[in-house]
C-alpha cells in the first residue's frame, strides 16, 4: 500500500483533458524506489476502475516519468543510467523513467 500514489491526469491517450480526474497508480515489484514526485509529469497505463477509483501502472517500459525537475533546486535535469541528475547542483535522484522521457509529444505540447 505504501506504493500506490494519485496522478492528475491532464492528457488521457494524449489528448488534454480538463475532468480533473485522478487515478491511483500501483508500482509492483518497485519496493523502495522513488517512482516519482508531486510535478512529475508521468505516463501511466489505467488497469481497472475499482471502488470508484481509477488504477494504473507504470511498470512497462514506456511507462513513467515524462519530464521531472531537480527536487533540490528545480533546475533541469538529464538521465543517467535510469536516475535523473540535475544540470545544476549536480543533485541525483533516482525515477522510474519512461523510455520516452525527454522526447515525448507531450513536451513539445507543454512548451508552446
Ligand atoms: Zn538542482
Amino acid at each position: 500500500m505504501n506504493n500506490m500514489f494519485a496522478v492528475a491526469m491532464l492528457y488521457i491517450n494524449g489528448k488534454p483533458t480538463h475532468s480533473g480526474l485522478e487515478c491511483i497508480c500501483q508500482a509492483k515489484g518497485a519496493k523502495k524506489r522513488i517512482i516519482a514526485r508531486v510535478s512529475d509529469v508521468v505516463m501511466v497505463k489505467v488497469i481497472s476502475h475499482l471502488n470508484g477509483a481509477i488504477h494504473a501502472i507504470v511498470s512497462e517500459p514506456e511507462l513513467g516519468v515524462l519530464f521531472t525537475q531537480c527536487n533540490k533546486c528545480a533546475g533541469k535535469v538529464v538521465t543517467i543510467g535510469g536516475n535523473v541528475k540535475c544540470i545544476d547542483c549536480g543533485y541525483i535522484e533516482e525515477r522510474k523513467l519512461s523510455t520516452k522521457f525527454g522526447n515525448s509529444d507531450f513536451i513539445k505540447l507543454g512548451s508552446k
